[in-house]
């Protein structure tokens, strides 16, 4: 049996997007291709972005591209449901999860509580852009007594919880398109990875779910390689493996600037309202960014599944262009 686990992780946060359904879809045929399981997680933690019915939008674009997940979150009969043994896939269910490994993190030393108002943050962040600085937390809640900490938070106290990391150490990584990365801390922030609120944020629920739900292959858009440091940093601090990680190069339109609503249509839906075959726009995807061994324009999915390969991925990003797409449509 393969042991390569992917995963799709968006969150609902607008219309699907053709950047992300290019994501969903080579997470989809490399996992196809190596016999292994595609997953589908909601990361919806940051409840201010939350856009009502962005779920199901998801769920119906996937459907219609035929990018079809093995676990994760379904619609059955209207109704939205989990399945798989890893579960719950939805992140705002899983929250005493997070809660249980913050806990770790901090009694092993690699996290902190902080009480830093709203307004002090502003003032450090106004002060060290003055300076020229880059803004970033000043530690001020770093060597706080944890005992006292728990005092405070036991007062009704509102805190967040930080990343602790080391001075001046470096993180290293491979990349299987980027290469090896390498960033040193001290260019780093100490994130906050739990909220006041009780929700994590991104960057902690996406770790202890990469890790819970056994994912070999961290498989995303370039936007989120400034993170990864991080993310390995934790997964390191909890003594874990991390999965290998692949960013992929973003869509970009004609002027190579990210492709946004103002050049046009961008989200998924809109492809589908104008008629659009979801086998084309598939198609043309898999070539925004990847090209194949052959001169070979036109491929079906199982073709695409046969031949995808990260290591014809380019580094730079791929253009989306509707005429291509259009020529790719009329051929099928
Ligand atoms: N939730 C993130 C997004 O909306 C996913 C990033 C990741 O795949 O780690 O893009």
């Amino acid at each position: 049996m393969s042991n390569i686990r992917v995963r799709f992780a968006p969150s609902p946060t607008g219309f699907v997007h053709i950047g992300s359904l290019r994501t969903a879809l080579y997470n989809y045929l490399f996992s196809r291709n190596n016999n292994g399981k595609y997953i589908l997680r909601i990361e919806d933690t940051d409840r201010t972005r939350f856009v009502e019915g962005a779920l199901e939008n998801l769920i119906d674009s996937m459907e219609w591209a035929g990018i079809t997940h093995d676990e994760g979150v379904f619609v059955e009969n209207g109704k939205i449901v989990e399945k798989g043994e890893y579960g719950p896939y939805t992140q705002s269910k899983r929250l005493d999860i997070y809660k249980k490994y913050i806990d770790i993190l901090i009694e092993k030393g690699y996290a902190y509580y902080c009480f830093c108002s709203k307004e002090r943050l502003d003032k450090v962040r106004e002060e060290q852009k003055r300076d020229g600085k880059i803004p970033k937390y000043d530690g001020y809640c770093r060597s706080l007594d944890k005992r006292e900490a728990e005092i405070r938070i036991a007062n009704g106290e509102d805190y967040v919880v930080r990343l602790k990391l080391p001075e001046n150490e470096n993180i290293i990584f491979d990349d299987l398109v980027r290469g090896k990365v390498t960033i040193n801390t001290s260019d780093m922030d100490d994130q906050v990875l739990m909220k006041s609120d009780g929700y994590p944020t991104y960057h902690f629920a996406v770790v202890v779910d990469d890790h819970l739900m056994n994912i070999s292959h961290v498989v995303r858009g370039e936007e989120w390689l400034p993170s990864t440091p991080k993310h390995v940093f934790m997964f390191q601090a909890f003594g874990w493996k991390a999965p290998t990680y692949v960013h992929l190069p973003t869509v970009l339109n004609k002027d190579k600037k990210k492709l946004s609503k103002r050049q046009g249509d961008v989200s998924v839906s809109d492809f589908k309202e104008k008629g659009y075959l979801p086998e084309a726009l598939v198609n043309y995807l898999a070539l925004v960014g990847w090209s194949p061994e052959s001169n070979e324009e036109i491929f079906s999915i199982n073709e695409l599944e046969e031949e995808f390969s990260f290591d014809r991925v380019s580094k730079t990003g791929g253009v989306f262009d509707i005429d291509k797409l259009n020529w790719i449509n009329g051929q099928y």
